[in-house]
């Protein structure tokens, strides 16, 4: 029986794992951050994944990432830059954020005329929770950090209303299916909060799935693919893409009968995929540089999802999520877990609590 090999093997690698064992599929998370460089015992008709965009090249990962049954081999490059990513937004005529790319030619001065008073440096690659990011600000009297050129795009700085997330899958044959909108609250550039489709998303549904299909359409992607969006009015602006399960989707662990761990699954294993079913309206709190707590425990609808990694200040350690049949009941979990974390949990989970009522 074929096994399916995840290249990485941080938090994402171990719920693919997870997700997958009821199923009976074997899947093997590939450390390829310490490779170990041994042969790994893949077979040909074994299938290769990646939980992350961009990885070492070592003897290990070159196993994996040169296999002919690596699923979508070329699509990880290519949205791994924000150069050739944004360029293929504007080729499939896809709204987002006006940018254009950091050269040597480029000053602050035309970045402003063409982009605006507040333009967002971002590394082409290699960024992620908002790492990477630099922000002009024309009052500030920017400068382009010198070891940015050639480096990073620079974004026009959107005032979005919000930030929306669509997690979706494409699978061989190209037939597409989603997850409805999720809701997503942010900080200093990391997600510490979603929640499922609020109704006042439903009327964006349909056009967020015509974008995401043309996108995953275009690529001949297949397996499950994110993409975060601004919500300006009536209007969606593709943040970025990511070829891969995705953190604004572990709610779907809570809320859906298959998760999008499941999904992916069952997209690289070619294995049957109904229409996706929401049993409820599921949230998910990310636990980001903290203890472990045993009192989270005591929340009667909390799953919680420790990640086993040495907490760092900044650093994603877990998740929990809370299922919302009962509003009341979810209320007080939250208000509950609120008392649980830190000072600056409060106005997110005041956030939550908001978008649940
Ligand atoms: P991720 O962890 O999602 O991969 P990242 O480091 O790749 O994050 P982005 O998702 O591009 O970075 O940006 C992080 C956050 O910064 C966004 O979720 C949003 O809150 C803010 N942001 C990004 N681009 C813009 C923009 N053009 N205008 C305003 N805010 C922005
Ligand atoms: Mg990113
Ligand atoms: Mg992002």
């Amino acid at each position: 029986k074929p096994k399916l090999w995840v290249l990485g093997n941080g938090q994402l690698g171990a719920m693919l794992k997870q997700a997958a064992n009821p199923l009976a599929v074997d899947v093997e998370a590939v450390d390829i951050v310490n490779p170990s460089n041994e042969q790994l015992p893949i077979k040909p008709t074994d299938i290769i994944t990646a939980e992350r965009e961009m990885w070492p090249i070592s003897e290990t990962s070159k196993q994996l990432s040169e296999h002919p049954n690596f699923i979508n081999r070329d699509i990880f490059a290519l949205l791994a830059d924000r150069y050739p990513q944004k360029s293929m937004l504007d080729r499939l005529n896809i709204a987002t954020a006006p940018w254009q790319l950091v050269t040597d030619e480029t000053n602050e001065s035309g970045l402003h005329s063409a982009l605006g008073d507040n333009v967002l440096l971002k590394r082409r690659t290699g960024g992620y929770d908002g790492k990477g990011q630099h922000w002009l600000r024309i009052n500030d009297n920017p400068q382009i950090p010198d070891e940015w050129n050639n480096e990073c795009i620079a974004e026009q700085g959107i005032p979005f209303d919000e930030e929306v997330s669509l997690v979706g899958v494409r699978l061989k044959n190209g037939r597409c299916v989603f997850y409805p909108l999720t809701l997503n609250h942010h900080q200093n550039g990391i997600l510490m909060m979603s929640i499922s489709s609020p109704p006042r998303l439903e009327h964006l549904q349909s056009k967020a799935e015509a974008m995401l299909s043309t996108i995953m359409n275009d690529l001949d992607y297949v397996g499950v693919m994110a993409m975060e969006c601004f919500r300006v009015g009536d209007k969606l602006l593709v943040n970025e893409l990511a070829p891969r399960v995705h953190n604004s989707g572990h709610w779907t662990q809570a809320g859906c009968a298959i998760s999008q761990f499941e999904l992916h699954v069952r997209a690289m294993m070619e294995l049957p995929v109904p229409e996706l079913k929401v049993n409820f309206q599921s949230a998910m709190v990310n636990l980001i540089g903290v203890d472990y707590d045993e009192h989270w425990l005591e929340l009667p609808n909390a799953e919680l999802y420790w990640y086993r990694k040495e907490v760092r200040s900044g650093r994603k350690v877990g998740h929990i999520n809370l299922s919302v049949q009962d509003k009341d009941l979810s209320i007080g979990s939250l208000n509950k877990l609120k008392t649980m974390l830190p000072e600056h949990y409060q106005a997110p989970i005041d956030w939550l609590i908001t978008e649940i009522n």
